[in-house]
């Protein structure tokens, strides 16, 4: 085979692979789930890439939200530069709160495309639709969702679509990943699945070890068919409940309608979406637009004082220590403790979908993700924090 190239994608260089890479972002994946599944003896496969591939601990983007870390993960860069910062932000020309799953706002070309560009066969398989377009944006690939497989796509699996609320979901992608590798071999498949388990279900707990016991069996499948797996996180998941199982919630938009006069400030929620069921849009970060008499350095103050706040950080502080967006964020930005969540006003959150006591994420308290491999890596420098969105650089680069 002659010498292929490497690419450089958004300022950073990936070397060709030498064997089929498969790239996995497994949903709200606290370290602690995998080292509960192998010490419980049900993911021997995981205990291997543990023992004799090569195993860290990352930081994910922080808000450690699904969109902005599958975006960042695949475009090797922070949101400052890919644009996507979570699911919705506030168009303050429009007046109008704006949908950010549209590929027309990613602001940054993805690995993914850039090796199907270049020759090289890429398949990307999504749990939930909402973030199919963005992944697969001006890719030259397959690009199929679980939550959305059409007919060929079925016949492929060999399974009946899953519900979007089920451990099945992921199911689907794990079989599709494994279906493509045998029938079509690419080069460059990146596999993303979604936290419904994880929402509901603690490390160790069977509901999670059962969801970790049957990952296994399809990565090892995978592992058999020759390919390098990268195993990583796109943001890790705690309890946001208190000793009644209520969600343990600061509601922002109602503190600030008594601070400033009722709906002067708007706050928005990056991780509401059209799939709330499971985490009622309540997550530990939130972002504040003032209205422009609002003295906005007194607010941060105030809300500093409030009980289970974090930080609370103007723009342009929060936009350079996360590397994020500043068109796209309000005046302030709030993260919530570990425990606790941030929701708009009391009454605009419909928890009656809330089967279990709540867990989420967003927050600083999320943001440690593994890094997986099931090979031993070589040259990584030693002193840097690693981020998730270094998975493709170790991959190729350092593998
Ligand atoms: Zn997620």
């Amino acid at each position: 085979m002659p010498e292929r190239p490497s690419l450089t994608v958004n300022g950073r260089r990936y070397r060709w692979m030498d064997q089929p890479l498969v790239v996995v972002c497994v949903d709200g994946c606290e370290f602690d789930y995998i080292h509960q599944a192998v010490a419980a003896g049900v993911a021997p496969f995981l205990g291997r890439m543990l023992a004799t591939g090569a195993a860290f601990e990352a930081d994910c983007v922080v808000p450690s939200f699904t969109n902005p870390n599958n975006l960042s993960i695949v475009t090797g860069v922070s949101p400052a530069v890919h644009g996507i910062c979570g699911n919705y932000f506030y168009d303050r020309e429009a007046g109008a709160e704006v949908m950010m799953n549209d590929p027309k706002y990613l602001r940054a070309g993805t690995i993914l495309a850039a090796f199907a560009a270049a020759g090289a066969r890429v398949a990307v398989v999504t749990a939930k639709d909402k973030l199919r377009a963005l992944l697969g944006k001006d890719l030259a690939g397959t690009c199929f969702s679980a939550e959305k497989a059409d007919a060929a796509t079925l016949e492929l699996v060999g399974r009946p679509r899953p519900s979007v609320y089920s451990a099945e979901l992921s199911e689907f992608v794990f079989a599709a990943g494994v279906k493509l590798m045998q029938t079509r071999c690419p080069d460059l498949m990146y596999l993303s699945t979604t936290d419904y388990v994880q929402h509901k279900a603690a490390p160790g707990s069977s509901a999670a070890n059962d969801f970790y016991a049957m990952m296994d069996g399809y990565l090892a499948q995978l592992d058999a068919l020759g390919a390098t797996i990268a195993l990583t996180a796109d943001h890790g998941m705690n309890d946001k409940f208190g000793a009644d199982g209520q969600p343990n919630a600061i509601y922002l938009q109602d503190l600030l309608d008594e601070w400033l006069g009722r709906g002067t400030a708007r706050v928005i929620l990056p991780i509401t979406d059209p799939y709330v069921v499971h985490h009622g849009a309540l997550g530990s970060f939130a972002t504040v637009y003032l209205p422009g008499n609002a003295d906005v350095q007194a607010t941060i103050d105030r809300l500093r004082r409030v009980e289970g706040v974090q930080l609370a950080l103007s723009n342009a502080q929060a936009c350079a220590r996360f590397e994020l967006p500043p068109d796209r964020l309000g005046d302030v930005i709030v993260i919530s403790e570990k425990n606790v969540v941030l929701g708009t006003g009391r009454a605009r959150h419909d928890l009656s979908g809330l089967d279990a006591p709540l867990r989420s994420h967003g927050g600083l308290s999320e943001q440690a993700v593994p890094l997986l491999f099931n090979r031993r890596t070589a040259g990584i420098p030693g002193e840097r924090r690693l981020r998730n969105f270094d998975v493709m650089d170790i991959a190729l680069n350092h593998l």
